[in-house]
Formats: C-alpha cells, structure tokens, sequence
C-alpha cells in the first residue's frame, strides 16, 4: 500500500509499504482521509527526535474499521472513527493527576506507531486500552472528522484559559488553528470573536468564517480594534496561535484586567524565550496559561460539537490532495498559502 513515510528531518518520501497485520487484539481502519498538521511539518523540515523512522506519519484522520481483533470489545467493522493520538501510559504520577496528554512514557500515533498518511492503519491495543479510538456519528461528513483532533487540541485549551459564554476573544494568528479557534470560540457562547492575520491569502481565507472580525495586523491597529469591540476593556481571552516571539510578548497588552492569555502555539527550541512586561501581568492580574495536545475526553468533545453542527469546517478545509502529492501539500502550509490540506489516500 501507498504512505507517506518519514526517514530523517526533512525526508519524506511517498513509499510501496507492506499491510498491516491483523492481530487478535488491533483494529485496522481504511482511512478516508488525513489533515496535515503543523508537526507533520516540522518533521518535513527540521524533523523531530520522538519519530521514530521509518515512520509512516498523520494523525488527524477519519476512516472505518475492517478488522477487529477477536479480544477487542465495543467496535464493529464498518464503524467510522478518529483517534486521540497521543497514547498515554495509564500508570504514571502524570495519568494519575488526569495529565495523560503529557505522560512522559506517551507514546504517540505517528512517532511511536504508524499514522494515516496511507491506505490502513493497524490501531495498536493500546490505543484501543486508552479510549483513545472515538466514533464518529453519521451527522459529521468525513471531512468535519479528520478535524477533530485539532479541534481537541484547541479545546483542550479553550478550557484551560477558561472561554465562556458571553467573552470578547482575541485570537494572534490566523492559520488553521487560529481558524479552529475562532469556531470553537463561537461554539462556547463567545460574544466577540476576533483574529489577527498579517498575510494574504490567509486574510482573505478567514473572512469567510461567518462572525469572526478579521483584523488585518499590517493595516489595522489592533489595539483600537478590540477595544471598541469589548467596550474599551480589552479581551476576556487572548489566544495566541501564531509562533513567534512577538507575538506572545504583545499578547498581554491585549487582555482585559483579570483577563486570561492563552499560549497555544510554541517557539522554536533554539529561541524559546521572550521579555514580559511583568507589571501589565501583576497590575492587571492577568493569568497566562499554556496548553498542549489533547486528551481523548477533548476529541470526544470535539466530534460532539461537529455533530450538534456547532463548527463550520468548511471554511477551514482549503484544500484537498491525493496522497502522492504531500510534498505540494506541505509546501502550501509551509508558504501559509492554505488553512487545512486534507490528504486522500488513493482508492481501491
Ligand atoms: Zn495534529
Ligand atoms: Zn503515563
């Protein structure tokens, strides 16, 4: 079968793979399709020491079931579903604490196991043990489900800055994740959804997102803009989804007094410092949460929000390409030309 294989940082090939085995205790999923991430990315340029090649790689994927393992309970073939893709222990002090999306012995679909850039998938007992296999409802189209993993990630950390109904958001950075925040943020009651893009043809993408005040961060002084839209206050939440220095350290300027940053995107590991203003945070009793990954209970929550028909993906899926050509796929994220590139494996 075909699949998109990782060897070194920045070596990536489209690969003949063998099948994945059936065993008595594995589920294998016919993947329908698979989103390429920020971290399919990374290891397609400066590569990542927890993948362990050769790797086949995606993890934000949606497909059926065509085998279930004879000891496997609560899964049936033809069954759709996604996956939470980081395999916790279960065993350590940080499951124990509910922390499972930081379990340092984790071991991640796509780094550890094989992932969905390809025709099947072998879904490891382990994934099966940890509830991180989740079922996809009729009412969620293929396309809204290979979302829900990035959606999780977004809410996992909508819930950690503690979004709410009736909040002014400001969200730095407008790619697809900044896209899937502006939607989870309407979803939660948000009152005042507002993002920050600096480039075409992003800003151009998100102003199809209905209900969402794009600001153009070269154009516009985003100060003014959200403090006329949160009545001169500042913003309940910031959320910055853009990597970059500057824009964590401007975060804070942003936020209302008692308000909250959020900060979703990380730095580069050879630059991961930046200057804060600390009387902006002790005067204005700012909280600055981070948050990574996700949990199973989140993609559960993910899918639910799809399903209650609460997340418009359509505007977030910009792309679509057949597996042969991820190399044009990563291009158009790495030039911040698309939002999401769903990736289709080619069809038997
Ligand atoms: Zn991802
Ligand atoms: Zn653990």
């Amino acid at each position: 079968m075909k699949a998109v294989v990782y060897h070194a940082p920045g070596d990536i090939r489209v690969e003949d793979r063998p099948e994945p085995t059936p065993t008595e205790d594995n589920l294998i999923v016919e993947i329908h399709c698979c989103a390429i991430c920020g971290t399919d990315l990374k290891l397609a340029t400066v590569g990542n020491p927890r993948c362990h090649p050769p790797r086949i790689i995606g993890h934000e994927l949606v497909g059926h079931i065509s085998h279930v393992g004879s000891q496997v309970q609560g899964f049936a073939v033809g069954e759709r579903i996604t996956l939470a893709t980081t395999l916790a222990c279960g065993d350590c002090q940080h499951c124990d604490l509910g922390l499972g999306n930081m379990c340092p012995n984790a071991k991640p679909i796509s780094y550890d196991f094989d992932g969905g850039f390809s025709e099947r998938l072998a879904i490891p007992s382990m994934a099966v043990a940890g509830g991180n296999v989740i079922k996809v409802p009729d009412s969620v189209s293929d396309e809204a489900a290979a979302l829900s993993e990035p959606l999780s990630c977004v809410i996992n950390a909508l819930e950690l800055a503690g979004v709410k109904a009736g909040d002014g958001v400001l969200i730095i950075g407008g790619g697809p994740l900044g896209a899937l925040h502006a939607e989870a943020t309407k979803a939660l009651g948000a009152k005042e959804v507002m993002i920050v893009q600096r480039s075409e043809p992003r800003l151009s993408l998100l102003r199809e997102l209905d209900g969402v005040r794009v600001i153009d961060g070269l154009r516009e002084d985003v100060m003014s803009v959200v403090r006329e839209r949160t009545g001169g206050l500042g913003a309940d939440v910031v959320s910055v989804c853009a990597p970059t220095r500057e824009a964590q350290e401007d975060s804070i300027h942003f936020a209302r007094k008692g308000g909250t940053v959020s900060l979703f995107a990380s730095l580069p590991k050879d630059a991961p410092d930046i200057t804060l203003n600390s009387r902006v945070v002790h005067y204005g009793e700012l909280r600055i949460v981070g948050a990574s990954d996700s949990r199973p209970e989140h993609v559960v929550r993910a899918v639910q929000l799809m399903a209650e028909g609460k997340i418009d993906t359509a505007p977030i899926i910009t792309h679509r390409i057949p597996l042969e050509d991820i190399h044009e796929g990563l291009d158009l994220m790495k030039n911040k030309q698309s939002l999401k590139v769903l990736v289709y494996p080619p069809r038997r």
